[in-house]
C-alpha cells in the first residue's frame, strides 16, 4: 500500500463526492466509484492540465501508475456518462487527514487556495461597524451593524418590519 502522498494538493478534498444523473434510481449496480487517487489524477491532468510527468512527482507515484490512475479514471467517467450511471468518490488508497470537519477547521485549504479567512480586521467579521446601530422601522428593537450587512438588506427579527441605520 503506498504511504499517504505528502503534498498539500493531496489533501485537496472535493467539495463534491456524488454526482447523479437526474431522473435514474440509483441501485448501486449503476454506480461507478472513482478513487481519491483517480479523482487527484483527473484533477491534476485534465483539470489543472499539468503535464504528466509533474503531475505523477506532485502525487509522488510513477509515471505508469499515474497513466493508470488516469486511464481508469476516464473510463469510469466515460461509463457514467454512456451509461448513465452516479458517480461516488471514495478515499481509495489514500488516507486523508484524520480532522473533524468542523466550522473553522477549514482554514488550511480555504487559505492555501485564496478563498478563506482573510476578511475583515481584528475584530473578525462579526465586529460592529464604528458606532453603527441598526433600527427597526416600526417597533424599538435595534442591534449592532454588522460589517459589511447594510443595515437595509436586514429585517427586523421581532415584527419583520425593514431596519435602518439608526
Ligand atoms: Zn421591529
Amino acid at each position: 500500500m503506498p504511504r499517504p502522498i505528502i503534498c498539500r494538493r493531496v489533501w485537496f478534498q472535493p467539495g463534491v463526492t456524488y454526482f447523479k444523473p437526474a431522473g435514474i434510481r440509483i441501485t448501486g449496480l449503476n454506480e461507478v466509484v472513482l478513487t481519491m487517487g483517480e479523482f487527484e489524477a483527473i484533477r491534476l491532468k485534465d483539470f489543472e492540465v499539468i503535464d504528466q510527468e509533474k503531475a505523477a512527482k506532485k502525487m509522488n507515484i510513477s509515471q505508469p501508475t499515474f497513466h493508470r490512475l488516469i486511464l481508469s479514471a476516464r473510463k469510469k467517467i466515460a461509463d457514467a456518462l454512456v451509461n448513465g450511471k452516479a458517480i461516488r468518490i471514495e478515499g481509495g488508497n489514500y488516507k486523508m487527514v484524520q480532522q473533524p470537519i468542523q466550522p473553522g477547521m477549514g482554514r488550511g485549504i480555504g487559505r492555501g487556495r485564496g478563498m478563506g479567512g482573510g476578511r475583515g480586521r481584528m475584530g473578525g467579521p462579526f465586529a460592529a461597524g464604528p458606532g453603527g446601530m441598526c433600527k427597526c422601522t416600526r417597533c424599538d428593537y435595534e442591534e449592532p451593524q454588522i460589517r459589511g450587512q447594510p443595515c437595509m438588506s436586514k429585517k427586523c427579527p421581532k415584527c419583520g418590519a425593514p431596519m435602518v441605520r439608526g
